[in-house]
Parts: C-alpha cells; structure tokens; sequence
C-alpha cells in the first residue's frame, strides 16, 4: 500500500471510532481532502482511492490544478479567505466555498453565479473562538446574515456552516466550541425551517481535531497532514 492509502486507512478508522459516540454514521460524513500542501500526483492517488471531494485555499494553486486535472470528476472545495477580485477565476468549477462570511463577497458570488446561470454552494464561515488572526462571523450574527443572504441573493445556496478551530495541543479542549457550532447550526436550520436536504453541512474538524468535531455533529471534516503527510 502507498502512504497515502495507509493514511486513509487509519483516518476511516479514526473516523468511525470517533462516530461510535455521535448521532451521524460513517455514510453521514463527507471527508474533503485538503491538498494545499500536496502535489498533482497525490491529487490524483487520493482520488484513485475514492475520495471525490478535494479542498484548497489558494486561488493561484487551485487554477492551473483544476485544468490539468480536469478529466477527473473532482468536487473541488475552496476552503481559503476568497478575495473579491479572485471570484471570477473559480467560480465556474467551485462544488462548495467554505468561506462565505462578508456582504461584498456574498454579492460578487451571487453577481457571478447568476451570470452564469448557476447556483452555488456555500457554507458561511463562523469565528467561533472570535480569534483575532481568524476570519469568520462573530456567532452573534450567524442567523442575521443568513436571512440576509437568503433574502438578497438568489443564486446562492447556503448549506450550513463551516469553522476553523483554534490549535491547542490537547483538541478535547476545543469540545465547547465545536459544541456551540452545533448549536448555531440547529438554531439556523429551525429559524428558517430547512427541509432536511437543505442546510445540511457543519464543515469542522482537520487533523488535529476531527475526532473531537465529529462527536460534537460534524458531517464534512476537512483533512490535509493526516492524508498528505
Ligand atoms: C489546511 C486546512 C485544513 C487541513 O488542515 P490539516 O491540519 O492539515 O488537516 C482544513 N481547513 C482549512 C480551512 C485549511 O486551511
């Protein structure tokens, strides 16, 4: 087996001892795998072995990947800070931005989107350590700028939340913050009513800490070091 099957191996594994103490089953989780750090090659190896979904956070990578790359059927993730003026570049091939957290990218996406006669995916960004070096909506205002985004931009579909946890040596810390993304998560979808096909994703959990993430609720976990390593 390559290392990166190894890798994967032992991430299932992590993945489906972690759910024996969560409402979700292993059918329930969407695994991104976050390749900012990986090469073509290994794009192309984790894809061999069934993962679809691949994340990035830089547009300059992402481009020249996604055409090289194109004969695959990849479900590319943009799971980075997203400038206004970089949205043109990769909104016709983007399955899910993670990163939605600010009116002027919401209404460029949706400029965008409605241009090209698409819909697209988003998940809004909450800062739920409310960290300084981080982005994302303060949790106070997650339900506002869900109605606003619901009321204004039509060619956006907001299918949860997503948040970058702090990094701490010991993840079992971090539990408290995972457990009010649930929170917000449910509020949301009980505000607006959501069918149960919509808002449906809380992107949480990368290498440190998925297993924590995924106990607290979590169905898309986001995952580079544990694959690529
Ligand atoms: C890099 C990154 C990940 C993956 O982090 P690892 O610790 O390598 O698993 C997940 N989400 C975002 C937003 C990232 O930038």
């Amino acid at each position: 087996m390559s290392d990166i099957a190894k890798n994967l191996e032992r991430v299932k594994e992590n993945i489906e001892k972690a759910l024996s103490n969560s409402k979700n089953s292993f059918d329930d989780i969407n695994l991104v795998a976050v390749a900012k750090n990986a090469t073509e090659k290994q794009i192309e190896k984790i894809w061999e072995l069934g993962v679809k979904d691949i994340g990035e956070n830089k547009v300059q990578k992402t481009l020249p990947q996604m055409k090289s790359l194109s004969h695959l059927d990849i479900k590319w993730h943009f799971v980075g800070h997203l400038q206004t003026n970089k949205v043109k570049y990769i909104i016709d091939n983007i399955h899910l931005i993670h990163s939605l957290e600010r009116h002027s990218l919401a209404n460029e996406l949706n400029k965008r989107a409605k241009a090209l006669g698409i819909t697209l995916n988003t998940l809004v960004q909450v800062n739920i350590a409310l960290e300084e070096t981080k982005f994302g909506l303060h949790p106070d205002e997650v339900l506002n700028f869900v109605d606003e985004v619901l009321e204004n931009y039509s060619n956006l579909n907001v299918k949860g939340l997503m948040t970058i946890a702090p990094y701490l040596e010991d993840a079992e810390n971090l539990r408290p913050y995972f457990y009010e993304m649930r929170q917000i998560f449910e509020e949301v979808r009980e505000k607006f009513d959501f069918n149960d096909d919509e808002f449906d994703t809380l992107s949480m959990g990368m290498t440190n800490d998925y297993h924590i993430a995924l106990e607290e609720g979590a169905n898309m976990i986001r995952i580079g070091t544990a694959l690529f390593k």
